[in-house]
């Protein structure tokens, strides 16, 4: 308490301020810096690496302070916001010269990771969304911003597991829920999403921009809303001229996928690094514009079930990709666009620079030369089949008229507008560069004057104006017009009654001038402001042209064709079809293509084949076809014929899937259970190797119970691969089942993959063949060899006492007539049992080599 009693003026106002932002960084604003106290001090040090140290260090309890110059600030508060910070800048709000007593501070924004507007703390290509989260009933709304395009869109759905698909889809970098939302749900979103999670709270009181509009927004799509764009006025201070009319989407009208499956097909994001780097997006990514970038990345989080679009984008990829010069032009014309997007906020909320209008200025002069080439491509086809763009010659004359030719980034030091556009301007401007010229006059006045030819007249930011002349020339000079002004160790500065009177002239000029840049910059950047919603829909043409010339580029240069689109459903034919990313890393003489045939009557492919055979290759491949063609791309094949389909459910294992422990079985069978759930007649289903990941024979069991369940219940089309080559007698009692496997051949008993696709079941499983690839000891091959051709003799046998055993049914039908099983020993059945229950694919060489050594212990 004494400590509060002594407390000074300024910690009483910096107390008062932070409780109101008791979870941001308070950047308390002391002359040139921006002070941290206490915890935040502590952290912040921390984070930022700078120094620790206190206030009042003769006190009892000194203050634990650090701070950070404010002309860097930028840098260190991009740093606490990656680290999932926010800040509050607080800023002196009166003029300390004109003040008694304490000046007024006040928090002028606040930055969170959500709302971040800066270019440089975002990635170009990315969406930076701050998303807000509302229960009512059962039903959760959803709301989702990016600051920085002014893009808002809200959806709703009633389960749980999709809310968190689109929430893994948006990538949030920041949720907003206020205390109606059910703790269960935030510890959950907390948990597996790790969001950042800002709780804010309407009130009465609560000022909300009303610049948003959603035609007929439910009640509680308004409430959301209005959760969502209070928070953001509350943090940025400001109102948003620059958001753009809400857009409401509902999930099921896009092809629907969870985020296990995208995660799995590694569509936006690599599995093993969570980067960009490796997915599909960055093998399909060629455009050359940030919103161009933007949108093909929320294509692929989102393809379309919409026949009409489809068409319409397979037909301009089609024409893009025989008009190669007009291709060419179009993409170098893209080069010279700039994130318009991005530029239009900066230019609506202020912060614009010259630059950034210079940047605009050359992004709209690309329009006509954009617009003739639509036209060409439009005429050899005798359809409007590209839109032209809006002309925007007014504005860009506007802008012309008023800014110079590369202006440097700087508002305030001139040079930003072009001469001729303001009569006032070009007078100071005159008046400078006169001033130049009388300098030069006046050098060479003095220069005759005193007989000194090395005389000169020079400049400096602190002294103003001099005459400069040597220590050696100055020593024997005397003229009472000379004052002397600086002596440095070489020389002798002087100023004349004459060069000060030009100086008031020059630096007056100077001054007025570039105040009236600024001025005359600000009236610019706002008349540009009104166009900001037009800037917006031009973007979002511009967005689409380039990621459509960007999929004819890469089918033109990876040789995929145009997909047909057929209106049944369970109908695929694609013709030699490649993985689109394996082909690129092991190169297209390596990759063997296949062909993926599925028709309405045998919809359901049991896929056979040896580990490492390239089974969930295939199916991998299958999964980017349907999604490149729902994304309005071509696809890596020679011919393809594809329906609609309205959901994916993947179940594929990366090759180190098992022994990463990446997967538990409990997560397969959950997903397992969705995909069999939620499957329609339109939905295509992917399962790799189920029940692989517990023992033989429930696992057996399982993969035998779903295919039955595949076959009379869900009727979508399938591909299920396995291992157990056993289940290939199904095709005998499913007459939807079709049998097809990996060929492998044996050549001086190597097992050699051929990796192509050929009807019919597998005829053994080769783990042997595997084993010995991977290099395990000669004796254990040769022993397991044996144990097979033991094992094998026997199986009927073994296949009837399994299940007999705890009085089941038995799994397999049995032929009529059973064999007689051989007399064994006790420990003899032990050790073919255990055998049994293994699952090989579980096991470590050191594991199998142990268990055999122990059978082999048993039967000594
Ligand atoms: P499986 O799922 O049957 O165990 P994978 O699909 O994981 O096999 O493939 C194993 C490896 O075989 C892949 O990493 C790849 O190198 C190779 N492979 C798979 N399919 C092909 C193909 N069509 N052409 C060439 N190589 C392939
Ligand atoms: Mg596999």
């Amino acid at each position: 308490m004494a400590a509060e009693a002594k407390m000074t003026p300024m910690m009483a106002q910096y107390h008062e301020i932070k409780a109101q932002y008791p979870d941001a960084f308070l950047f308390y604003r002391l002359g040139d810096f921006y002070e941290m106290f206490f915890d935040d001090a502590l952290k912040a040090a921390k984070i930022l690496e700078i120094t620790l140290t206190s206030r009042n260090k003769k006190a009892d309890n000194p203050i634990p302070m650090c701070g950070v110059p404010y002309h860097s600030a930028k840098d260190y508060i991009k740093r606490l916001i990656e680290s999932g910070n926010k800040v509050a800048i607080c800023e002196q709000v009166e003029d300390p010269k004109l003040t008694k007593g304490m000046v007024k501070r006040e928090v002028v924004q606040v930055i969170t990771p959500g709302t971040l507007i800066e270019e440089e703390a975002l990635e170009v290509k990315e969406n930076n969304y701050l998303v807000a989260l509302r229960q009512e009933g059962q039903t959760f709304y959803l709301a989702a911003i990016d600051v920085s395009t002014g893009e808002i869109k809200v959806t709703q759905t009633p389960r749980p597991a999709q809310l968190f698909s689109e929430l893994y889809a948006l990538k949030p970098s920041e949720m907003v829920v206020d205390s109606s939302l059910d703790t269960e749900v935030k510890d959950q979103i907390n948990q597996q999403l790790a969001i950042y999670l800002s709780s804010f709270d309407l009130t009465d009181q609560t000022e909300v921009g009303t610049q948003w509009v959603l035609d007929q927004a439910s009640p509680q799509e308004a409430s959301l809303l209005n959760l969502l764009l209070a928070y953001l006025y509350s943090i940025q201070k400001q109102a948003l001229g620059h958001l753009q009319p809400v857009v409401r989407y509902a999930l099921a009208d896009y092809l629907q996928m969870n985020h296990f499956a995208k995660s799995q097909l590694e569509l936006t994001k690599s599995l093993r690094t969570g980067r960009k780097k490796g997915s599909l997006l960055w093998l399909i990514d060629h455009t050359k514009t940030a919103m161009g970038g933007r949108m093909l990345h929320q294509w692929l989080e989102k393809p379309l079930i919409d026949e009409g679009i489809l068409r319409q984008r397979h037909q301009q990829v089609a024409q893009l990709m025989s008009a190669y010069f007009e291709r060419l032009d179009l993409i170098a014309a893209f080069e010279t666009v700039y994130d318009l997007e991005r530029l239009v906020t900066r230019i609506s909320l202020g912060t614009a620079h010259a630059r950034d209008v210079d940047h605009l200025r050359q992004s709209l002069g690309q329009i006509p030369h954009i617009n003739r080439i639509l036209d060409g491509l439009n005429a050899s086809q005798n359809q409007v089949l590209f839109e032209g763009l809006p002309d925007f010659q007014e504005l860009y004359q506007l802008i012309d008229t008023v800014l110079a030719d590369e202006p440097p980034i700087s508002v305030t030091e001139g040079n930003i507008i072009r001469s001729g556009y303001h009569e006032e301007l070009d007078q100071y401007r005159d008046a400078l560069a006169n001033g130049h010229q009388w300098l030069a006059e006046l050098q060479q006045r003095e220069r005759d004057r005193t007989g000194l030819k090395t005389l000169k007249v020079g400049y400096n930011k602190v002294f103003g104006y001099y005459i400069e002349m040597s220590r050696l020339q100055s020593a024997n000079f005397d003229d009472p017009r000379y004052i002397r002004k600086q002596t440095l160790s070489n020389a002798e500065r002087f100023i004349t009654e004459e060069l000060k009177q030009l100086e008031t002239t020059i630096l007056g000029a100077q001054e007025k001038a570039t105040q009236l840049e600024y001025q005359l910059f600000t009236e610019l950047r706002q008349a540009i402001a009104a166009y900001t919603g037009q800037l917006q829909t031009l973007a979002s043409q511009i967005a689409s042209l380039d990621v459509l010339a960007n999929f004819a580029s890469l089918s033109e240069r990876e040789d995929y064709c145009q997909p047909e689109l057929v209106a049944e459903a369970k109908s695929f034919q694609l013709e030699a079809s490649r993985h689109p990313a394996l082909e690129k890393l092991i190169g297209k003489a390596a990759f063997v293509p296949n062909d993926f045939v599925l028709l309405p009557d045998q919809p359901l492919l049991l896929l056979t084949g040896p580990n490492m055979s390239g089974k969930s290759t295939y199916m991998r491949q299958i999964a980017f076809c349907v999604i490149l063609n729902q994304i309005g791309c071509f696809v890596p094949a020679k011919s393809a014929k594809l329906p609609i389909v309205d959901k994916i459910f993947t179940r594929i294992g990366a090759s180190d899937d098992i022994s990463s422990g990446q997967s538990t079985f409990m997560v397969e069978m959950m997903e397992t259970n969705v995909a069999l759930r939620e499957a329609t007649p339109r939905s295509l289903l992917l399962f790799d190797e189920i029940g692989r990941g517990t023992a033989t024979f429930d696992g057996m069991a399982l993969a035998e119970a779903i295919l039955y369940y595949l076959a009379q219940e869900v009727q979508a089309a399938t591909v299920f691969s396995t291992h157990y080559h056993e289940l290939t007698d199904l095709s005998t009692k499913l007459p939807v089942l079709r049998n097809i496997h990996v060929g492998a051949t044996e050549q001086k008993g190597q097992v050699v993959f051929l990796h192509k696709i050929l009807e019919g079941a597998a005829d053994k499983s080769y783990g042997i063949h595997v084993a010995k690839l991977a290099g395990l000891p000669q004796s254990l091959l040769v022993q397991s060899q044996e144990v097979l051709q033991e094992l094998e003799s026997n199986s009927q046998w073994l296949r009837r006492q399994e299940p007999e055993s705890d009085g089941q049914l038995s799994l397999f039908d049995l032929p009529a007539t059973k064999p007689s099983p051989k007399v064994l020993r006790e420990d003899q059945e032990q050790v073919l049992k255990q055998l049994a229950a293994l699952d090989i694919n579980q096991l470590t060489p050191l594991q199998a080599l142990e268990g055999l050594a122990a059978m082999q212990d048993q039967l000594k």
